[in-house]
């Protein structure tokens, strides 16, 4: 892992849990100068951690701190996700310079940092989110293309085997959505993380009283 001190961080606020884990990717034409922005005073954005697409980890900003990634943003009540999230950026040119496919090393980066921040942290699988997710309305990464289900195969995040039951009216708002938005927006952003037809079973996973033997578990994983 590579360090380069990005000046943009605050203090958390007191005794907020670092309990998320939101997931980007930086929008540019190159990972130099996505660096370079996430590191420009005037900039005022920054994320803890950037993995470019050859694998090669950078550490930003110290994860007691709290990085300027996720902006206006809402996740299952809290607001200012900054607050109580670590942020990864991942080097990906996106929909506005050319969205391509995340190269596997670049995956296998993400998830081993994954692994290692999900070890120190108390963040449960249905928090590890999209900034797509946080903020529909205005963000769409880190997008389609993003390998969700290799990352939740390997202990990251949530992915359903099957659910066989209809979607409940409030499944979206169940699974954290901000209830403010038009559901055409949240359902759009759900589509890019889980796609369409897991909807009923990532409701299902987050309903209050949901059999957690059904989805993926660190006991029950393919290697
Ligand atoms: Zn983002």
């Amino acid at each position: 892992m590579k360090r380069r001190d990005s000046p943009n961080h605050d203090g958390r606020p007191p005794g907020a849990p670092i309990d998320t884990l939101v997931l980007h990717y930086t929008g540019m034409a190159s990972a130099a100068a996505a660096i370079d922005r996430l590191c420009d005073p005037a900039a005022r954005v920054s994320s803890h951690y950037v993995v470019e697409e050859g694998g090669l980890v950078w550490s930003l900003v110290p994860e007691t701190r709290r990085a300027w990634h996720a902006g206006v943003s809402f996740w299952r009540g809290h607001r200012d996700l900054n607050d109580r999230s670590i942020g990864i950026e991942i080097v990906n040119p996106g929909h506005e310079w050319g969205y391509r496919p995340f190269p596997a090393l670049q995956m296998a980066a993400v998830c081993d940092l994954c692994l290692d921040i999900l070890a120190r942290h108390p963040i449960p699988a249905r928090n590890v989110v999209g900034h797509s997710d946080i903020a529909p309305d205005r963000k769409q990464d880190p997008g389609e293309l993003f390998d969700w289900e290799g990352l939740a195969r390997n202990g990251v995040g949530l992915w359903p085997d099957s659910v066989d039951t209809p979607a409940p009216p409030d499944a979206l708002t169940q699974i954290g959505y901000d209830p403010a938005f038009d559901p055409a927006i949240t359902l759009r952003a759900f589509e890019r993380h889980w796609g369409r037809a897991r909807l009923a079973a990532i409701a299902a996973a987050c309903a209050p009283a949901s059999p957690p033997r059904r989805f993926h578990s660190p006991s029950n994983q393919r290697a």
